[in-house]
C-alpha cells in the first residue's frame, strides 16, 4: 500500500534527483487538477529546496476532450502569439520543467485525429525554436507519474476501483524505487551509476551497426550515427546540474542513422498514440524508411503516426532495456510510454536526441543532418523487446559482438 510518507518521499525525490531545482531557479510544474493535493506538497518541496518561483499549469483530460469535439479544426490550428512568449521568458530566465501524469491512458480516443494532428502539428511549430531548451537539456526537465482512478481502471479493468487505484498505485512506486523504508535518492544514484556503465562500454565499442533478433519475427539491423555516444541515467545541462529526466529510467540509447536501418521488426508491446491503441503491429525498414507495416488493431491510427511529417518514417532513437528491469518483471502493461518503454528494448520514429552525438548539442540543423541524423516533429517511442532477444554488437570490419541474449546485456 503506498502511504503518505512515501507520496512525500516522491514529491522530495522529484524535486532534489528529478528535477532538481536550483536555489534562485523557477519551476514550472504541469500536472492535472486531479492531483491538486499532491502537487501542493511538490511545490513545497520545490521551495524549500530555493526554488524562486513556482508556477503550475493545470490540465484537465475532460477539457482538453471538450476542445478537441468543440473547437473547429481552425481554432485548433491557431495557436496565440503568447503561448510561444510565455514559453520564451520562462526558458529566458532559466526555468526547470517537471511534469506529473496521472491521466487515463487513451482518454481522447474518440477525438478526432485530424484534430489531434492539426493541433500538434501547429504547436509544434509555433513552439518549434523553443524545443531545444529540454531536447538538448539547456535547462533540467522530468517526468513522473501518481496513479489515477481513471489510469488504474485502464490497467486493471476487472477490479473494483479501489483495488485498482492501490495496485497502480504500488507498481508505479515500485518501479520508480520509493518504498516505505528506502532512501529513493541514493537508490537512484546506484541504478544511475549501473546505466552509466553499460552506455559507456557501448560508446566504446563503437558499433557500426546493431543487429536485433526475436521469436516475434524481428529481423532487424539498425546502422548507428558515427561518433555516437549511448545515454543512459542521468543528464547534465550545459551549468553543470544533474538531473534524471525519466522517473522511471532503464535504458541506454543511442542514434540510428537515417538511412541505415533494414529488415522487419514486430512490437512486443501496444503502443498508446493520440488516445488509441494500436495493437500486435510491425514496421518493415528499406534503407531507414518504412516501406510497409500492419496492426490487427488501430492500422489508421498507426498510419497517421507514420506518415505525420516527413521525418516520422525514420528512426530517432534506438534503446536497449534489460528483460530483468523491475518494470518488466512487473509484467504489468501501463499503457503509458514513460513505463512501457522501460520495459522492453524499444525504437523510436521522429526525431532523434542530438546528446548521442558527439558535439550534437552544439550542432546546427544542417550539420546534424550531413552527420545523418533524422529531423521530425514527433518523437514516439514502441517497444518491441522480448525474453529471447538476441542482439548483436556489428564492428566496422562485420564481426559480430555479443550484447543481449535472452533478453538481458552479457556484460
Ligand atoms: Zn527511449
Ligand atoms: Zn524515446
Amino acid at each position: 500500500m503506498v502511504t503518505e510518507k512515501m507520496y512525500e518521499k516522491l514529491a522530495e525525490l522529484a524535486v532534489r534527483r528529478g528535477v532538481n531545482v536550483q536555489k534562485g531557479q523557477p519551476l514550472i510544474i504541469r500536472a492535472a487538477v486531479r492531483d491538486a493535493e499532491f502537487v501542493r506538497m511538490v511545490v513545497r518541496k520545490a521551495y524549500e529546496a530555493g526554488a524562486k518561483s513556482v508556477t503550475v499549469d493545470w490540465t484537465d483530460q475532460e477539457l482538453s476532450r471538450m476542445n478537441f469535439d468543440y473547437q473547429s479544426i481552425e481554432t485548433l490550428s491557431d495557436i496565440p502569439d503568447w503561448v510561444y512568449d510565455r514559453m520564451k521568458n520562462q526558458q529566458d530566465n532559466g526555468a526547470a520543467y517537471l511534469g506529473i501524469m496521472s491521466d487515463k491512458p487513451g482518454g481522447l480516443k474518440d477525438c478526432d485525429p485530424k484534430k489531434l494532428n492539426a493541433y500538434q502539428q501547429a504547436y509544434h511549430r509555433k513552439v518549434a525554436d523553443l524545443q531545444a531548451y529540454t531536447m538538448n537539456n539547456i535547462g533540467q526537465w522530468c517526468l513522473f507519474g501518481i496513479p489515477s482512478v481513471e489510469w488504474a481502471k485502464v490497467v486493471f479493468p476487472d477490479l473494483p476501483d479501489e483495488e485498482a487505484f492501490e495496485k497502480l498505485g504500488d507498481a508505479i512506486f515500485a518501479v520508480t524505487r520509493v518504498t516505505e523504508d528506502n532512501d529513493p535518492v541514493k537508490d537512484w544514484q546506484e541504478h544511475d551509476e549501473e546505466l552509466i556503465r553499460h552506455a559507456g562500454k557501448l560508446t566504446e565499442y563503437q558499433f557500426k551497426a546493431l543487429h536485433f533478433t526475436s521469436g516475434l519475427g524481428t529481423d532487424l539491423t539498425v546502422e548507428l550515427v558515427k561518433d555516437h555516444i549511448w545515454c543512459g541515467g542521468g543528464c547534465f545541462t550545459p551549468k553543470g546540474v544533474y538531473f534524471d529526466p525519466n522517473m522511471p529510467t532503464e535504458e541506454v540509447f543511442c542514434m540510428p542513422l537515417k538511412t541505415g536501418t533494414n529488415g522487419i521488426v514486430h512490437a512486443s508491446k501496444p503502443l498508446s498514440y493520440q488516445g488509441k491503441v494500436i495493437e500486435d503491429f510491425w514496421f518493415r525498414f528499406e534503407n531507414g524508411k518504412v516501406v510497409d507495416f500492419d496492426a490487427k488493431k488501430e492500422k489508421e491510427t498507426l498510419k497517421s503516426l507514420v506518415e505525420f511529417d516527413e521525418g516520422s518514417c525514420y528512426l530517432g532513437e534506438v534503446a536497449l532495456v534489460p528483460y530483468d528491469s523491475p518494470i518488466s518483471r512487473s509484467g504489468i502493461l501501463f499503457f503509458d510510454t514513460l513505463y512501457d518503454e522501460n520495459a522492453a528494448c524499444h525504437l523510436a520514429l521522429g526525431n532523434p536526441y542530438p546528446e548521442n552525438l558527439r558535439g550534437g548539442t552544439e550542432m546546427s540543423e544542417e550539420e546534424l543532418l550531413a552527420h545523418g541524423a533524422n529531423k521530425s516533429m514527433t518523437h514516439e517511442d514502441f517497444m518491441f523487446g522480448t525474453k529471447d532477444m538476441s542482439i548483436d554488437g556489428i564492428t566496422e570490419d562485420g564481426k559480430a559482438v555479443p550484447v543481449f541474449r535472452n533478453g538481458n546485456f552479457v556484460f
